[in-house]
């Protein structure tokens, strides 16, 4: 997409940013006495209005205060925490069930075991 600035004073657009050569004043020795600053136009032709900043700046505040928490963590916390995952996963061990045969039942989630009488199709 090409970006485009527009004067608001003359609607004259350019594809740069910057001052409108015809409307901005100009002194004899060069200077800019009194500037007309083009505005960006967005795809549609309007006034380009940036992306609201400040969810994004609360992201990034949040990001760096979770760092902050992570950095408060002591060793003797992380060493919880761990024991914590660890008994998760014992209890998650429990509840899977282990069948004579050896499969392991998930569940309802039994997988699909071929019989005499199985329309599926082997591959
Ligand atoms: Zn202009």
């Amino acid at each position: 997409m090409v970006k485009k600035w527009k004067c608001i004073a003359c609607d004259e657009i350019a594809n740069f940013k910057g001052l409108c050569r015809t409307c901005t004043k100009y002194g004899d020795d060069g200077g800019v006495i009194e500037a007309v600053r083009r505005i960006r136009l967005d795809k549609y032709g309007n006034e380009y209005k940036p992306a609201q900043a400040e969810p994004r700046r609360l992201t990034h505040e949040m990001m760096l205060n979770q760092r902050r928490a992570n950095r408060k963590i002591t060793k003797r916390q992380r060493t919880q925490m761990q024991e914590q995952i660890k008994i998760q996963a014992e209890a998650m061990k429990d509840s899977i069930e282990v069948s004579e045969d050896g499969l392991m039942e998930f569940g309802e989630e039994v997988e699909h075991i071929h019989g005499p009488d199985c329309s599926h199709e082997e591959e």
